[in-house]
């Protein structure tokens, strides 16, 4: 609901392949958070199934290569980056 992305044409998020993210903006998305459009709440769904599928992926990944233990800051660090940019996505400030 931030007004920052009323006119931000970007996806929600640059690196992620889901249909939410090729297919829709920001502002779009907002606009229908805004309005109380129930496909905001689909939408936003898929992404974050998503997310932590691709998040599930690269665990899988760093557990076979034996490198999970020295990666967990970092994949807290870009979570935590996530969280706050969808915090100021969803804020009114
Ligand atoms: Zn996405």
């Amino acid at each position: 609901m931030n007004a920052i992305f009323s006119r931000d044409e970007g996806p929600v998020d640059e690196t992620c392949d889901c249909y939410t993210c090729k297919t829709f903006t920001r502002a779009y998305i907002r606009h229908l958070i805004v309005a109380k459009e129930i496909l905001a709440g689909t939408l936003i769904s898929i992404h974050n199934l998503r997310a932590l599928i691709r998040l599930m992926e690269q665990i899988r990944v760093y557990i076979a290569d034996g490198t999970f233990e020295s990666r967990v800051p970092a994949l807290l660090n870009q979570w935590r980056g996530n969280a706050e940019r969808t915090r100021k996505i969803l804020s009114d400030e």
